[in-house]
C-alpha cells in the first residue's frame, strides 16, 4: 500500500492551495458582501484569474477548457483539487465547479446528446448560465426515499407535460435550467426520467425562495417550484425515458464525494484558524493549548479530517479503478463520516473560541450554519448507515 503522493498531484495540490490563499480567501469576505447586494464584480474578477491560472473547471476533458479530470480516472485529482478550492465557501464557484453544477456538467458530458450540450453544457461551462437539480419534493413525494417521487411526467404526442411541486431545488431561481426528476412509469426501478427543463418555461412557477438556517450565499439558496403543466419536448429527455432513478444515483455517488473533498478542505481551515487562539489565550495561567481538553478536541478534529481524507482516497481510487459499484457504499461512509467530521471540527472551534467564536467576528458560527445541511443533504446520515449495515448483513463489505 503507498500512501504516497503522485508527485503531479502533490503539485497541483500546491498550485490550488497557492491561488485559493493568495486570491480567493483574501476576497471572500468581498464576494460574499456583494452576492447579498446582487453584485458580483468581484466574484466575475476571481473567476477571470482562475481561468488566467487555468483553474477553471478543471474537472472538464481538455477539449472543454478543463484539465482532463474527467471520466473514473480524475477522481483522484479531483481529491487533490476539490480539497483546496473547498478551504474557502467560495472557492469552488471561483473554479466553477460547485455544486450543483458540477455535477449536472458531469450528468450532460456523459449522458447529454449533442443538442443537449451545445444548449445547455457549453454555456454551464464557460460560466455563462448556472443550472439546478430538481428532485426532493414537500412531503409526501420524494426526499430520503426517492421511491416517493410524485411529480408526474406524462405523454402528449410526443411531447410530455410536467405536473408537481419541487423544494430544495438549490440554486434554482438563478438557474437557467433545472433537471427535473419526474415519474414516467410506476415501475420500481425504471418509473422515473429526468428532463431538462427551461427555467423560463411556461408554467414553471418559482413560488419562494425557502429560508433555511444558513444565510444564503452564491448558487447556495434553496428554490421551491410547482409544475403546472409544463409542456416539453422529446428533446428534453436526458438519457433515456426510465432511466431516471439510475442516473441520480450514478450523479449521487461521485457528487456526495466531491462534497466530501470541500467539506475537508473547510474543516482543515477550521482547524488551522485554531491554532493562533489557543497558542495566544491563557486561562488559568496557561495558554489554551496546554489544556488537555482543549488538546482533545483538536486531537479529535485532526484524526478525523485525516481519517475523512482516507475514506476519500480510497473511494476515488475505487472510481479510478472502474469499480463504481463497491465504491457505492465506501461512497456512504465517507459521506457519513465526513459531513459529522465537518460539523463536529467546525462546533470545536466555537467552543475553543468562546465568545470569540460564537461571534461573527470569527466565520465558524456562519459556515457551521451551512455545514448542518451536509448531515441532511444527498441522503441524510441514517440513509447511509441503512446502506452500509445492509451491504455488511449481505457480506457485500469486506472490512
Ligand atoms: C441545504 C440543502 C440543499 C439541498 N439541495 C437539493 C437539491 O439541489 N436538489 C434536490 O433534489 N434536493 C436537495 N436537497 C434535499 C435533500 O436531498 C433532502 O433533504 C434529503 O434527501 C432528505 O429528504 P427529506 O428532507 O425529504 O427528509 P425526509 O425524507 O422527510 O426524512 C426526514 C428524516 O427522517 C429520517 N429518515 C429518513 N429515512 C430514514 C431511514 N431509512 N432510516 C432512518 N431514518 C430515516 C432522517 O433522520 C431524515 O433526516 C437539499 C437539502 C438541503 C438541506
Amino acid at each position: 500500500m503507498n500512501f504516497e503522493l503522485d508527485p503531479a498531484l502533490a503539485a497541483l495540490r500546491d498550485e490550488v492551495r497557492r491561488f485559493i490563499d493568495d486570491v480567493v480567501i483574501p476576497e471572500e469576505r468581498t464576494v460574499e458582501e456583494e452576492d447579498r447586494e446582487g453584485r458580483h464584480d468581484t466574484l466575475r474578477r476571481l473567476q477571470q484569474q482562475a481561468r488566467s491560472a487555468g483553474l477553471w473547471t478543471p474537472h472538464l476533458p481538455a477539449e472543454r477548457g478543463g484539465r482532463g479530470f474527467d471520466g473514473d480516472a480524475g477522481y483522484q485529482a479531483m481529491a487533490v483539487a476539490f480539497r483546496e478550492m473547498g478551504r474557502s465557501p467560495v472557492g469552488p464557484r471561483v473554479c466553477n465547479c460547485d455544486a450543483p453544477d458540477q455535477g449536472n456538467m458531469d450528468l450532460l458530458l456523459r449522458h447529454g446528446t449533442p443538442d443537449q450540450q451545445a444548449r445547455w453544457l457549453d454555456p454551464l461551462c464557460s460560466g455563462d448560465i448556472t443550472s439546478a437539480f430538481a428532485m426532493t419534493e414537500p412531503s409526501p413525494g420524494a426526499g430520503a426515499d426517492p421511491g416517493n417521487l410524485r411529480t408526474s411526467a406524462t405523454r402528449d404526442g410526443d411531447h410530455w407535460v410536467l405536473r408537481g411541486r419541487k423544494w430544495y431545488t438549490t440554486g434554482g431561481r438563478d438557474a437557467a435550467f433545472l433537471i427535473v426528476m419526474a415519474r414516467t412509469s410506476h415501475d420500481r426501478r425504471g418509473g422515473a426520467t429526468l428532463f431538462l427543463v427551461d427555467r423560463q418555461a411556461e408554467g414553471l412557477e418559482h413560488v419562494r425562495e425557502v429560508s433555511t438556517m444558513a444565510e444564503p450565499i452564491l448558487a447556495h439558496r434553496e428554490s421551491e417550484f410547482a409544475l403546472h403543466d409544463v409542456r416539453v419536448g422529446p428533446d428534453a429527455v436526458l438519457g433515456e425515458v426510465g432511466d431516471g432513478f439510475a442516473m441520480a444515483q450514478e450523479r449521487l455517488v461521485p457528487a456526495r464525494l466531491t462534497h466530501c473533498m470541500r467539506w475537508l478542505g473547510l474543516a482543515s481551515r477550521t482547524l488551522s484558524l485554531c491554532r493562533a487562539y489557543v497558542v495566544s489565550r491563557e486561562s488559568f495561567g496557561k495558554e489554551l493549548a496546554r489544556h488537555q481538553l482543549v488538546q482533545q478536541m483538536l486531537a479529535e478534529a485532526a484524526s478525523r479530517i485525516h481519517a475523512g481524507d482516507l475514506m476519500t482516497h480510497h473511494c476515488a481510487w475505487l472510481l479510478a479503478r472502474g469499480q463504481r459499484a463497491e465504491a457505492r457504499t465506501f461512497s456512504s461512509m465517507a459521506k457519513l463520516e465526513v459531513a459529522r467530521t465537518l460539523c463536529t471540527v467546525l462546533d470545536h472551534a466555537i467552543q475553543i473560541h468562546g465568545g470569540l467564536g460564537y461571534s461573527d467576528d470569527m466565520p465558524f458560527a456562519r459556515w457551521y450554519r451551512m455545514a448542518r445541511a451536509a448531515r441532511i443533504a444527498d441522503g441524510p446520515d441514517e440513509v447511509h448507515i441503512a446502506v452500509i449495515a445492509r451491504d455488511w448483513l449481505r457480506g457485500r463489505l469486506d472490512v
